[in-house]
């Protein structure tokens, strides 16, 4: 199959429920078709701006932005058009990849927010975060430049300031060493949390292996949790090694 027609099929077969996949992939929760808005830079905290519409887009009527599930891939995952189709066709919808010319070579493994905040690098394409200042009680006080209040506390009113923040995809582009260091040392310290736990089931001085030593079914469920969590360390230290500078 030629490649755009290939690219359009799939386009057109990305609606309504396949948004919502996208959506509960990046554990977005949708209330009655509202949710708290997704895109970097609006905290939102109220439900009621931010709309799935029925045609599958997320539109938020406060910020102004529209996103398909194909937008929200790229801007979640940092991918261009192309292998964030792809990587929404296969990871999040699990179908098949068409027949076409071979998907270019991509110079990095993709790396999914998944992956990454799995081995504790949360938020890795959110450009902005907010930064707790301090505490109010008065609702009018003036505040530096920079500076906003979030006035949804009850005796007192938070005050934060926003910053741009570099992404951890942007640290892979600029710096794949300093990257790649950081992804391997983060997701060594997960396998070794579990690795942790795992001996501990076996060892009646700790807590978890005395609670282990008297409930059978208990210790079973956790050894097979730890081993599951163990593989996906592995699994996501092969992509790590993938990351070539
Ligand atoms: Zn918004």
């Amino acid at each position: 199959m030629n490649k755009l027609d290939a690219l359009n099929e799939m386009k057109r077969q990305i609606g309504y429920s396949e948004m919502e996949q996208v959506l509960s992939y990046y554990n977005i929760r949708v209330i009655r078709k509202k949710m708290l808005c997704p895109f970097p830079g609006h905290n939102d905290r109220h439900l009621g701006n931010c709309t799935l519409t029925d045609r599958g887009y997320v539109y938020c009527f406060a910020c102004g932005r529209k996103a398909s599930a194909i937008d929200m891939v790229m801007m979640n995952e940092n991918l261009e058009f192309v292998p964030a189709l792809e990587f929404l066709w296969t990871t999040i919808l699990g179908r098949t990849l068409p027949e076409y010319d071979k998907p270019e070579k991509r110079k990095y493994p993709v790396l999914s927010v998944k992956d990454l905040s799995f081995i504790g690098l949360n938020s890795p394409s959110i450009k902005y975060v907010r930064f707790y200042i301090n505490l109010s009680e008065d609702k009018d006080e003036d505040l530096p430049k920079d500076c906003y209040m979030d006035r949804d506390g009850l005796d007192n009113f938070g005050i934060y300031k926003k910053e741009r923040s570099n992404s951890f995809f942007d640290l892979i582009e600029n710096d794949p060493k300093t990257a790649k260091g950081i992804a391997t040392a983060k997701c060594k310290d997960t396998e070794k949390y579990y690795l942790g736990i795992l001996k501990d089931l076996d060892d009646v001085s700790t807590e978890y292996g005395k609670t282990a030593a008297f409930d059978a079914g208990f210790k079973k469920d956790s050894k097979e949790y730890c081993l599951s969590q163990i593989e996906k360390c592995k699994f996501i230290m092969k992509k790590i090694n993938k990351i070539h500078y």
